[in-house]
């Protein structure tokens, strides 16, 4: 579960970002978030990540209250939601295989439960046959799918995938947003950002218009009205 009520961020250059913005995402919906540039989306996620503090509101995920969460939780909680970008943010010195297995040897995961969860989940994301690459001989949907794999292999209970079609070429981009269904019919709440009308008004999924940091549209079946 995420909620927001009334959040509101202001940064320090007064640049008001988010106004006022609710919203109540139930566990495991798979929620589009549109608005121009600047509307307030990154803002938003990084918020949820807690690389932000909202300046007024409340924000709850899952059980935990930002406004009481220890410091010493906030590594529990970045487990919980897994995170992906635009530009994969892949380390380029490892390959597919320890790019993901990396997530978990930083979360001190041990290396027989790693060799156990690694290939499990390329093979979900169809990467099996190139877990010895490395991101510099793989193709952008390749790529994005190694970066979809780094974030499921913590289990997170939500996926946030903020862009992730911006470099992608259609029928890659596509390629993606069938997975990310797909990690959502296996139970995960999935929020996605993307400017593509395409697949937002295709998807026929619930979707959340921001616009100069305000909750604009909350529709259950949405179209890409910007
Ligand atoms: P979006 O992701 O929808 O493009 P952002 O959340 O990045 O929107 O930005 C919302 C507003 O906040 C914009 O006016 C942007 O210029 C401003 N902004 C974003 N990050 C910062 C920051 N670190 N400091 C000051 N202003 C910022």
């Amino acid at each position: 579960m995420i909620l927001l009520d009334r959040v509101t961020v202001i940064y320090p250059n007064k640049t008001v970002a988010l106004s006022g913005a609710s919203l109540h995402i139930q566990p495991k919906e798979f929620v589009t978030i549109v608005g121009a540039s600047g509307a307030g989306k990154s803002t938003l996620i990084r918020l949820l990540i807690k690389e932000e503090e909202p300046t007024s509101g409340k924000i709850i995920v899952g059980s935990i209250d930002y406004d009481t969460i220890d410091k010493s939780n906030i590594p529990h909680l970045r487990r919980k939601i897994g995170v992906v970008f635009q530009d994969f943010k892949l380390l380029p010195n490892l390959t597919v295989y320890e790019n993901v297995a990396f997530a978990l040897e930083v979360s001190g995961v041990k290396t027989k439960e790693i060799k156990r969860a690694v290939p499990k989940i390329l093979q979900l994301v169809g990467l099996s046959e190139k877990a010895r690459h490395y991101p510099g001989e793989i193709s952008g949907g390749e790529k994005q799918r190694t970066a979809i794999a780094r974030a499921l292999v913590r289990n997170p209970k939500i996926l946030i995938a903020d862009e992730p079609t911006g470099n992608l070429d259609p029928k890659n981009s596509w390629d993606i947003i069938e997975l990310l269904l797909k990690i959502n019919r296996f139970g995960t709440t999935v929020v996605l950002t993307t400017h593509n009308k395409d697949i937002v008004d295709a998807l026929k999924k619930r979707v959340i218009t921001i616009s100069r940091g305000r909750v604009v549209k909350d529709e259950k079946v949405g179209k890409y009205t910007l």
